[in-house]
């Protein structure tokens, strides 16, 4: 099978590669970039040496179903990349992401075919209503969902996003989708344009008052923004570092904030299964509204410009096709 191979930093090509030997297969139709595999394209990861396949924000269609799965051969699914184990005191306490026996799925998505676990088709696949390129923002509106139970939205609560990369767009779409008012604070002036054409409050840093906010999501891996944000959120406010920062980073928060006027610092990464089908569930009910956050579609085979593109900040998000 055709796939797009991360031959070592800032190299992908295509190779043909066997395709899986599993009992259950999934024919990809989509795979979303995610910021994880631009930073593995620019940067290298030690999760990914090469070669790999990257790519796990994907949907298909089922090319073999095992017997007794419930499926058949061309059913439109989404598969979660990862699922927790469900049992585990931290999965106990809710905190799946956090899991140590997580189960994943064999292998990434840049080719045209993903081979499914045979314990892993009941807990990380799951039906959807059509293949459409919609569905390759399940897992990265996951993670987006994650960010907002660690919030503490009230009644008449104001959220602030601080980046509009494809993850802040998101997270601006779930405060708009759930009617709370939201702002966007992006330097990038095609990024603002583009939030503000979906009828979403878009400025220039400096032009908000992060005090008339009480829930402040940090979408940029700049850690001098956790700081200025926890110092400058309103009373009882929350602020979500919600993009990654680097093992050795620190941070240096005002204490006043924390203990006199009741700010809380929080933050987290990836999802657990639960946010996926919260997710799954939201984009069925919202579909046109998250798919704007698709700017372009691109053959697989033109992957290296795909990822040339999202480092230039040209896109939101890029759908690969095999
Ligand atoms: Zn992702
Ligand atoms: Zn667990």
């Amino acid at each position: 099978m055709k796939a797009l191979v991360y031959t070592g930093i800032g190299c992908l090509e295509m190779r043909d590669i066997p395709k899986p030997d599993a009992d259950f297969i999934v024919k990809v139709s989509g795979c979303g970039i995610c910021g994880t595999d631009l930073k593995t394209y620019l940067k290298g990861h030690h999760f990914f040496p090469p070669p790999a396949v990257l790519g796990h924000e994907f949907f298909g269609v089922v090319d073999k179903a095992s017997p007794g799965s419930g499926y058949k051969t061309g059913d439109p699914v989404v598969v979660a990349p990862y699922a927790e184990c469900g049992s585990c005191s931290l999965c106990r306490v809710g905190a799946g992401t956090l899991c140590k026996h997580k189960m994943f799925v064999d292998g990434g998505a840049f080719c045209e075919y993903v081979g499914i676990p045979a314990g892993y088709v009941g807990t990380g696949v799951f039906r959807v209503p059509a293949a459409d390129d919609s569905f390759t923002l399940v897992e990265p509106l996951a993670c987006v969902l994650n960010g907002i139970e660690h919030l503490r939205l009230r009644e008449g609560s104001k959220a602030l996003v601080v980046g509009s990369g494809p993850m802040g767009a998101l997270f601006a779409l779930v405060f708009k989708a759930k009617g709370i008012p939201v702002t966007v604070v992006e330097p990038g002036a095609l990024r603002r344009e583009k939030v503000a054409s979906w009828g979403i409050d878009a400025r220039e840093p400096g032009a908000v008052a992060a005090a008339d906010y009480d829930n402040i999501v940090i979408a940029v891996n700049k850690k001098e923004l956790v700081a200025d944000y926890a110092k400058a959120v309103g009373d009882a406010g929350t602020v979500l570092m919600f993009a990654g920062l680097g093992k050795e980073e620190s941070v240096a928060i005002d204490a006043y904030s924390i203990h006199y006027r009741e700010v809380a610092l929080v933050g987290c990464s990836g999802y657990a299964i639960r946010h996926f089908r919260q997710a799954l569930a939201l984009i069925k009910e919202h579909r046109e509204e998250f798919s704007r956050v698709i700017t372009h579609r691109m053959p697989l085979a033109e992957g290296a410009e795909a990822f040339n593109l999202l480092s230039g900040g040209q896109a939101f998000k890029i759908v690969l096709k095999p």
